[in-house]
């Protein structure tokens, strides 16, 4: 799932006037140890029905119908899928989009909105850098580009080592001599490999960086990173190039990422508490936040874990409003009373590439409300961007 499809879907607006509404289908499956009772087909299957009943009930027919009746057909297929799937659906205006999820979606679910839902979307992606793992041995290099669990291969480096110092069978001189050449060329290769991380940083290519090498290579890989790569290291698992699968690396880069997520999430969200004390370069409530997401200020937005609140928003100038008014206070048109208000700051965090997180369990956040932004700089205020320890 790129950047672009997940704008796509932030920026959907079924035409209500015209009866289409925009479906979101998740599908959660059972957690492994639960895997042999294969529930979740069943449990699919029934959320599904109940929504047909619910719509047909409510007279919503034509093409919602059949969009419900294609996402039961795809829900009777998911027996047995180890990964979460969505579903967005509108075929009124000839939108389907399936997509493959790590499965960490809570629960199977349906909606049926105006606008794509992307709560349990937003929480899984909504921190997740541009991700770089690097594979990395003494004369390969692999490169890879993770996101929501899919791994795509960039081009690898691969400086095959002259014959192996040990191959040469001779002590002395010649066995000495193709050992310092090994371990030139594997100084080499680490230069080339540091390099095209560098470069490729610098491009924006990445912005976070995990890498996966044996133990005894990584003091001296490590030694000629640069440090603005460096800076942009999340963490390092264990792993052999030549026989490491794609799954092993997708699996053990997730995990070092979503202790960092989980980490880093929890530092800043301290950061943006502190600050809305201090010195007003972080905000905590929804009134508040809502302001500081208008006045263009917001950095990053945390949320509660289960954090939802009623809200207005005017269909005509865009206005959010915590007080549940019934004409905008900007425009004074009518509003339109949305009962969750993260259905609109979702998309909004996510077309102005605002950084979301989703934390569980934060007694300081959940005192603040559960809900906060980081502001960005002020112009009247210090110089400099926000520098998190990674
Ligand atoms: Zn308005």
């Amino acid at each position: 799932m790129t950047r672009d499809e997940i704008r796509e879907l932030a920026a959907f607006q079924a035409d209500e006037s015209k009866g289409a509404c925009a479906l979101s289908f998740y599908f959660q499956p059972d957690p492994p140890q639960d895997r042999s009772h294969r529930r979740e087909a069943i449990v699919a299957k029934d959320v599904v029905k109940e929504a047909l009943k619910s719509a047909a009930a409510s007279g919503k027919n034509g093409s919602l119908h059949a969009d419900l009746d294609r996402v039961l057909g795809l829900a009777a297929s998911l027996r047995g899928n180890a990964r979460g799937k969505a579903v967005f659906a509108c075929s009124a205006q000839n939108f389907w989009k399936e997509y493959e999820l790590p499965p960490h979606l809570g629960s199977t679910h349906i909606y049926l909105q105006s606008r794509f839902q992307l709560k349990p979307l937003a929480a899984l992606l909504g921190s997740q850098p541009a991700l770089c793992v690097a594979v990395v041995d003494r004369q390969r290099a692999r490169f890879f580009d993770l996101r929501l669990d899919q791994l795509r291969e960039g081009q690898a480096l691969v400086h095959m080592l002259s014959r192996s110092a040990s191959n040469y069978g001779f002590k002395g001189y010649e066995g000495g001599h193709a050992e310092r050449r090994v371990a030139e060329e594997a100084l080499q290769h680490f230069k080339a490999v540091s390099e095209r991380l560098l470069s490729e940083f610098e491009k924006h290519v990445w912005e976070r960086l995990i890498v996966g090498c044996q133990d005894a290579n990584w003091p001296e890989f490590e030694s000629h990173l640069h440090p603005y790569v460096k800076k942009r290291l999340i963490g390092r698992f264990s792993a052999d190039v030549a026989s490491v699968s794609n799954e092993e690396i997708r699996g053990r880069a997730g995990n070092v990422l979503n202790q960092w997520i989980t980490e880093y999430g929890s530092a800043k969200v301290n950061q943006a508490l502190d600050f809305a004390k201090a010195n007003g370069r972080g905000v905590t409530g929804l009134r508040r936040v809502l302001q500081a997401l208008e006045a263009g200020e917001v950095q990053t937005i945390f949320l509660g874990e289960n954090y939802s609140s009623p809200a207005v928003e005017c269909p005509h100038c865009g206005h959010l409003d915590a007080h549940l008014i019934k004409s905008c206070v900007a425009c004074g048109r009518t509003t339109r009373e949305l009962s969750d208000v993260c259905d609109a700051i979702i998309p909004i965090a996510i077309k102005r590439d605002i950084e979301l997180f989703t934390l569980k369990d934060h007694e300081d956040l959940d005192r603040a409300g559960n809900i906060a932004a980081l502001l960005r700089f002020r112009s009247d205020q210090s110089t400099g961007q926000i520098e998190m320890a990674s």
